[in-house]
């Protein structure tokens, strides 16, 4: 067994400990494994009754007028996502900007947006105007913000919900991953439930999710059980690595439409925009998604095994059902969260020399600390992690598009701080 290690110069205690952690999670890794071929069935159905082909793959330059690649694309996440329609753009620049491009396509001055997962992720503060800062937000434009908070053991707060959709708001918004709290992340199950209880109470409401983290986890999306549109990035699960850039919105066409409108032109809406040579990275990583996003389930769950054997709390544990791919391992001090980002980092393909440092990142109260050792920058779908330096000294730690590699990753952060002497193997 330790000639698979090689090679790397992992004790063989840790070596032993590995071992013992992946046994315990047989049947995690191995629901996992079923997840993605169901979803990776899913994907290829799709691509068949939409009739992919390789001139799909050519790409428009200029207005993009007719690019049947591009069209054909949208047609195909929408089917995979069970909603009317899609946008799916290398232009939508980040999960940020096509979460943006939906609040403001969608919502108009007067309208109430109620947040009823708690705060949304830090990037959205700017565009809802929580920040104050008067330079074109949601508030600027007159969009009224409420938010129900979530109970506290970090569940949605469900008779909240129900008086908050009894006032008929524009919109109940809700972010299915933890992002970069503490809390769970919200099952589809859970989506269903919200959507059935708004739509039963208001007709005029539109249930929009987040869909960040969330893609292909389960064999469900928010869009298969009521919510009327969801946005996520590429460089996330749906772009299964490949995609450069881009993000992407889902759901009802006249909501979709509306999308378009924002992202483009009033009246152009989706009819334009060249997607030049990117189809072929777009096609083939959303073909791969499926399986990615498992690889990425399997790191997260491998590392929860082997952290928990070394006596760290982590969230999820292994054997807990996952809705996002993110992981928290609660190091429990700046020198156990600098050792473990420093691991990640140094089993990384790209970059994997560099020694990562905590800084003010702006909008962040506390400095930073990130591991990033990624084909296309900044992509979270490939191994990554990231901490604020304040207690408990949390790693939120994410992707992996090669399980095989990423425990190398996830084991080099363990070896690192068995080095220190911040854990005893
Ligand atoms: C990553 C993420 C975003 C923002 O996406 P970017 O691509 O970083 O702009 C929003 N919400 C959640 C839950 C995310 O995980």
């Amino acid at each position: 067994m330790t000639q698979l290690f090689r090679p790397f110069s992992f004790s063989q205690e840790l070596i032993e400990r590995a071992q013992l952690a992946e046994q315990r999670a047989q049947q995690a890794l191995c629901g996992i494994g079923q997840t993605a071929a169901y979803n990776s069935r899913k994907v290829l159905h799709a691509f068949m009754q939409q009739g992919v082909s390789e001139r799909h793959f050519l790409g428009t330059t200029g207005y993009g007028y007719d690019d049947s690649g591009r069209d054909t694309l949208d047609r195909v996440y929408a089917q995979v996502f069970g909603a009317e329609d899609a946008m799916v753009r290398h232009f939508m620049l980040s999960g940020t900007h096509a979460l943006t491009v939906a609040l403001f396509g969608v919502l108009r001055p007067g309208d109430v947006m109620v947040s009823v997962a708690g705060k949304p992720y830090d990037t959205l503060d700017g565009v809802i105007g929580l920040n104050g800062v008067k330079n074109g937000s949601l508030a600027d434009f007159g969009v009224h913000y409420e938010q129900v908070d979530l109970l506290e053991d970090g569940t949605l707060d469900f008779d909240g919900i129900t008086e908050a959709a009894r006032r008929a708001p524009r919109m109940i918004y809700l972010q299915r991953s933890r992002g970069y709290e503490r809390r769970p992340s919200i099952s589809v199950a859970e989506i269903e439930t919200v959507c059935k209880i708004v739509h039963r109470l208001s007709d005029r409401t539109i249930v929009m999710v987040d869909n960040c983290y969330g893609e292909f986890v389960e064999t469900r999306e928010p869009t298969e059980v009521g919510a009327d549109l969801m946005a996520g990035s590429l460089i996330k699960n749906p772009g299964g690595s490949m995609a450069e850039s881009g993000g992407y919105i889902a759901g009802r066409a006249d909501l979709v439409e509306l999308c378009a409108y924002r992202l483009t032109s009033p009246g152009l809406g989706k009819e334009v925009g060249a997607s030049l040579n990117q189809n072929r990275n777009l096609y083939r990583g959303f073909f791969f998604a499926p399986h990615i996003t498992g690889e990425a389930l399997k790191t997260a769950v491998f590392a929860a095994a082997l952290f928990e054997e070394l006596g760290f709390a982590c969230s999820p544990r292994y054997c807990e059902p996952r809705t996002d791919i993110v992981e928290q391992i609660v190091l429990g001090s700046p020198a156990g969260l600098k050792a473990f980002c420093e691991g990640i980092q140094a089993g990384s393909p790209i970059d994997s020399f560099v020694v990562p440092q905590e800084w003010d990142m702006p909008g962040y109260q506390d400095q930073v600390i990130m591991a990033a050792g990624a084909f296309v920058q900044g992509s979270s779908i490939e191994l990554s992690a990231d901490g604020p330096m304040r207690a408990p000294y949390i790693a939120f730690m994410q992707g992996g598009i090669v399980y095989d590699t990423a425990q190398i990753g996830v084991l080099m952060a363990a070896q690192r701080l068995a080095d220190e002497g911040l854990v005893t193997l």
